[in-house]
């Protein structure tokens, strides 16, 4: 039996995870395919409802149903929980569970990104935010600013870490005192407004990550090479993230992360 998986959003062209599971099915020799499902918000709940009573083993949740996710979801794992949103949906039994591996996914990515995080600061407060926050947990404070105040301050009343919410004309001013700054808005993505903001007040030993993946390398991340600090983008949280994904479909754990992210590249690149 073919196990059916796939990815909902809006929008979904963009997406990279079909040629990433699709890939990993052929590689283990498990029958499998993954689509990308171009969902608006209305009909996010009928249409998983509709894919589970399918047969299809679950999907992964993306821009902008991360929080309805979490909302439709029968039981939730706990990293789901303590987020607040998921990225994925595994259906079992008639049932829905959430999960979240946008967590594991970044941390993942901290392994090999800054030496020292004392002072983080997360644009954004969307689905994928929590779980940046999430991953945080061991840094000393996390400043979340965003457009709208009351989600930056709902995501710092759930976190672990020292949180504290702050709007857009915060940020010059916490720059200064900023060694990791991460962009988790949708800006700068294909299609979305440019993400601009002026990286001057950032120490000159800080650090830039850019969950956002397409493009590969964002104006975001060429603004803070510019001005010679170390900026990594969003493909490498992708690929770690679809590690526990893959998993929860078939079972099989992917070793090789690092061939996936050379051959995306190459493709993107
Ligand atoms: P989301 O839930 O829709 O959140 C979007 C965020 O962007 C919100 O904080 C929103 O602010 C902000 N935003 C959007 N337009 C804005 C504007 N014009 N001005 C200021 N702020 C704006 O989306 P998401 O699921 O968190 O995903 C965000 C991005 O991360 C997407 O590009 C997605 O592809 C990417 N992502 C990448 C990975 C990865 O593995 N690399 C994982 C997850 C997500 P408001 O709250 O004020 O609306």
């Amino acid at each position: 039996m073919v196990i059916r998986t796939g990815v909902v959003g809006h929008p979904i062209s963009h997406s990279l995870s079909p040629k990433i599971y699709n890939t990993w099915f052929a590689d283990v020799g498990i029958a499998g395919q993954y689509e990308a499902v171009d969902v608006v918000p209305e009909n996010f709940e009928t249409t998983v409802r509709q894919l589970a009573r399918d047969g299809w083993r679950g999907v992964n949740v993306t821009i902008p149903h991360k929080t309805a996710a979490y909302e439709i979801a029968d039981y939730r794992n706990p990293e789901a929980e303590r987020v607040g949103a998921a990225n994925l949906l595994v259906f079992s039994e008639g049932k829905i569970i959430a999960d979240n591996t946008d967590v594991a996914g970044f941390r993942s990515c901290l392994q090999s990104i800054p030496t020292k995080t004392n002072r983080a600061v997360v644009l954004g407060a969307g689905g994928a935010a929590g779980a940046i926050i999430a991953a945080l947990s061991s840094c000393g404070e996390v400043s979340i600013v965003n457009r709208t105040l009351s989600k930056a301050g709902a995501l710092s009343e759930r976190a672990d870490a020292k949180t504290q919410a702050y709007t857009w004309d915060a940020l010059p001013d916490l720059l200064q005192n900023t060694d990791f700054l991460i962009n988790t808005t949708s800006l700068g993505m294909t299609g979305q407004p440019r993400l601009e903001i002026d990286l001057a007040p950032l120490p000159q030993q800080a650090e830039v990550y850019d969950i956002v993946y397409t493009p590969l390398e964002t104006e975001f991340l060429k603004a803070a090479k510019a001005r010679g600090l170390r900026a990594v983008g969003g493909l490498s949280m992708l690929v770690y993230q679809a590690v526990p994904s893959f998993k929860a479909y078939t079972g099989v754990e992917i070793s090789d992360v690092d061939a996936m992210l050379r051959s995306l590249e190459e493709v993107c690149g």
